[in-house]
């Protein structure tokens, strides 16, 4: 018996030389009382310096931005024989933008009102809609996505401005919004003028960020790469309103019942499809496919099917031309 009781000491010693567990125990590495720390931030989210200089108004003058080349029948181009070689037309998009480019949680497809135009695009050009690359793009990216040509359009939510029309081309206007706000049912903000003091959210590298800045100097920005992650800091009381396009913030108030799009239009956001420059032909083609979805009733199908928590369907946007 003591024997055994000798051997049960030896290896309750050995045991504690190898874990470090000695005699006293260490105190426990732990606070004693419950902490409640506040949600983090999404990735990438920053506050914008104040100090920072407001952009100039994307207002600078070009005679009408959304005026575009007329399709004139083009069918074939450098730009659009490449992408036929290739077989299959890559878009740039959000995929998380509800209504316009999400994935659909039953089947993984990039569904909405903006991967749907892009699909008539490339049904037009290859015969398929689904002869199509979908890659995804943040709102700061596009321009740039354009510019290095990886990608063949951009079909994002994408206002026309005379500023981006330095640096990409656009298609004729395929959808017409307006900037507003989203807030908290019950937060008594009822538009911009509300904002004065208050944290809003907004995308970084979207005319919705200049816009605030020069409208509501007085409101502190956070600024995050996606729409999506403005809904979140929103839910979580980080800030205290949302500010961009009507068309977006529907689709963010329809994923929350306890939020409510409010306040007069801040600014008219006509939406193109962005283009590289030096692709004529396919800016072209664009429009004549938009041409045909504004006559054979595609464009009010597809706005039915997406956009129907904006109202009724309102007659397609009429294309403007340049030549
Ligand atoms: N229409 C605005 C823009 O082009 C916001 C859209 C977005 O971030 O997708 O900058």
């Amino acid at each position: 018996m003591r024997a055994r009781h000798a051997a049960g000491a030896a290896l309750l010693a050995a045991v504690a030389a190898l874990t470090g567990c000695g005699s006293a125990p260490e105190p426990p590495d732990r606070p004693t009382a419950v902490v409640f720390t506040s949600p983090p931030l999404p990735a990438g989210a920053e506050l914008l310096d104040t100090a920072a200089p407001v952009p100039p108004g994307s207002e600078q003058s070009c005679d009408d931005p959304t005026a575009s080349l007329r399709p004139n029948g083009v069918t074939s181009g450098p730009t659009l024989d490449a992408i036929r070689r290739r077989g299959r037309l890559i878009v740039g998009l959000d995929t998380g933008s509800n209504l316009f480019s999400f994935r659909d949680p039953t089947t993984g497809r990039v569904v909405g009102f903006d991967a749907d135009i892009a699909r008539e695009i490339a049904a037009d050009l290859l015969g398929d809609p689904e002869l199509i690359e979908f890659r995804t793009l943040s709102s700061g990216d596009r321009e740039q996505a354009l510019q290095d040509h990886t990608v063949d359009l951009v079909a994002k939510t994408m206002t026309i401005t005379c500023e981006r029309k330095e640096k990409v081309a656009f298609s004729t206007v395929y959808l017409r919004a307006d900037q507003r706000v989203l807030a908290m049912k019950d937060s008594g903000i009822g538009g911009i003028a509300d904002l004065a003091g208050k944290r809003v959210c907004v995308v970084r590298g979207t005319t919705s960020l200049d816009r605030i800045r020069r409208e509501q100097p007085a409101a502190t920005v956070l600024t995050v790469p996606s729409w999506a992650d403005c809904l979140v800091v929103l839910q979580q009381r980080q800030v205290d309103a949302v500010s961009t396009d009507d068309a977006i913030l529907a689709g963010l108030a329809a994923q929350d019942p306890y939020t409510q799009v409010v306040g007069d239009s801040i600014s008219a956001e006509p939406y193109g499809i962005g283009i590289p420059r030096d692709a004529d032909d396919l800016v072209r083609f664009v429009n004549r496919t938009l041409e045909r979805l504004r006559a054979d009733g595609t464009w009010t199908r597809l706005y039915n099917r997406w956009l129907s928590v904006l109202g009724p369907a309102p007659t397609p946007p009429a294309a403007t031309y340049e030549d």
